[in-house]
């Protein structure tokens, strides 16, 4: 199920990006803190009481040296193209600006929900000046404060009576979800029209579309796949396209909607920091993983190329080295083949079920072969384990104090239940809990 997405949009200094970290600011410090990942988002999923949704600062698109006009132009559209209702943040301490007739103007031309957000209205006083902005023609403003946090949920309540039912068509359980990731120019266009050309692969001639998105079903071997957001690889010739940001949005719709994402790099490009914040994503999102190593072609090879390669990537990605590595080279159409069997290994692992006596007897041994630690003189007890959920495998260890489990200690047990159980291809993730 795809969530609904809201943009947020406005001039410079209204307030966005801390409204929008406050609203996934919770979520944000439950995510595991992975060297490599960049914290300046501008999408995250969020909830806000019983609501649950994706959430974009359009702020975050910057076109470099352009004019405001235009920055603010192409902001609006990525709003207006990427979601599915708009906020549209405005400040309250300054009243109806030149910028906020601009925005409103573009906002008026689409079809899409939009709703008025006062910033800054920081204490009931204030109140008052928000009527000003009835002017700008979308209804009822609703004052907020990002500073204090106030007036959110009414907001958010708005904003989800214009949700859309969900359109997201269902796929089989079975099926497995596959997205490609990388920066531009990696190959991730000519790798799916490679892995869609092979011989075994049957391409089904129904599409399942989805907002912009459409999904391609194939068939391998008895297995059914969906490649998602292929069509989000087709450019729409709009100038923010290019910028680092959008692109980055666009691949965590795809990766979200996955079970399984192939981060795609270049072999004769070598790895940069971009590809490192893209498998971050991917790792952050709890995606099994398939490393996929392109344009192997371009590389001059004796019998240890492949091996120093792979050591370059495992240097590089540290936080995936549970992910398989697959070189191959799209253009020449060759090791695909290769492919196929670590999608469904790391897909089988993504949603791998472990017995809780197993599992407890794992953790045993682990504790006999390398005590618990302590602190002050206290020691870290644990009592009992439990898997809680699958995609990925996620367990709970019960514990006497929290506290007590060090990182160390931690990653220490994860590679005990990865050695003992196979999990590769996917990340598991081990939550401590105080017993009661
Ligand atoms: P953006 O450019 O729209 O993303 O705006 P920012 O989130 O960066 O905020 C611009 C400035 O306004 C910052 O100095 C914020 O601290 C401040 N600000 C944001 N929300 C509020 C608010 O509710 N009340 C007040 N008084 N200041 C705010
Ligand atoms: P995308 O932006 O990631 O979708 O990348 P494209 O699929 O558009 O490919 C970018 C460029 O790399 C194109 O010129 C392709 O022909 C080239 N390319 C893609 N795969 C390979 C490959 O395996 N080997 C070589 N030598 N070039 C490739």
């Amino acid at each position: 199920m795809t969530k609904p997405i809201i943009a947020i949009v406005g001039k410079p200094n209204v307030g966005k990006s801390t409204i929008f970290n406050r609203i996934i600011g919770e979520r944000v410090s439950i995510v595991e803190d992975t060297p490599g990942i960049t914290r300046d988002r501008i999408y995250s999923s969020g909830e806000w009481l019983t609501h649950d949704f994706n959430l974009i600062d359009t702020g975050g698109i910057d076109l470099g040296d352009e004019p405001f006009q235009k920055q603010i132009r192409a902001q609006a559209e990525v709003a207006i193209d990427e979601s599915d209702v708009i906020i549209f943040m405005v400040n309250g301490r300054e009243g109806v600006t030149q910028a906020d007739e601009m925005v409103a103007r573009i906002l008026y031309k689409s079809n899409k929900p939009v709703v008025l957000a006062v910033n800054k209205i920081d204490n009931p006083e204030m109140r008052s000046d928000i009527y000003d902005f009835y002017s700008l023609g979308f209804g009822e403003p609703f004052p907020i404060s990002g500073s204090h946090g106030l007036g959110l949920g009414d907001l958010l309540d708005e904003a989800a009576k214009h949700f859309p039912t969900n359109e997201d068509p269902d796929y089989d359980d079975e099926t497995i979800r596959l997205s490609l990731i990388g920066r531009p120019n990696v190959g991730k266009s000519s790798l799916i029209n490679a892995i869609l050309g092979e011989e075994r692969v049957i391409v089904s001639p129904i599409a399942g579309t989805t907002r912009d998105a459409i999904d391609t079903l194939y068939t391998v071997d008895d297995q059914e796949y969906v490649l998602i957001d292929t069509a989000g690889m087709r450019k729409k010739g709009k100038v923010y396209e290019s910028t680092e940001k959008y692109s980055v949005l666009r691949a965590l719709k795809a990766i979200e909607r996955s079970n399984v994402v192939l981060v795609v790099i270049d072999a004769e490009e070598g790895i940069i920091e971009q590809d490192k914040k893209v498998a971050g994503y991917a790792h952050e999102a709890g995606k099994a993983i398939v490393i996929v190593v392109n344009k192997w072609d371009t590389v001059e090879k004796d019998s240890k190329t492949m091996k120093k390669f792979e050591e370059k990537v495992r240097d590089n990605f540290q936080f995936l080295d549970y992910a398989p590595i697959a070189f191959v080279s799209a253009l020449e159409k060759s090791r695909l083949k290769t492919l196929f069997p670590l999608i469904q290994m790391a897909d089988e692992n993504h949603r791998k079920r472990v017995q809780s006596s197993t599992l407890n007897e794992v953790i045993t041994d682990a504790v006999a072969m390398n005590p618990t630690p302590t602190d002050n003189g206290r020691r870290l007890n644990i009592f009992y384990a439990t898997q809680v959920a699958i995609q990925p495998p996620t367990f709970v260890v019960f514990v006497n104090d929290a506290e007590l489990m060090h990182f160390s200690y931690k990653r220490f047990l994860e590679n005990r239940i990865r050695d003992a159980f196979g999990f590769e291809g996917t990340p598991v993730h081990l939550i401590s809990r105080k017993r009661n």
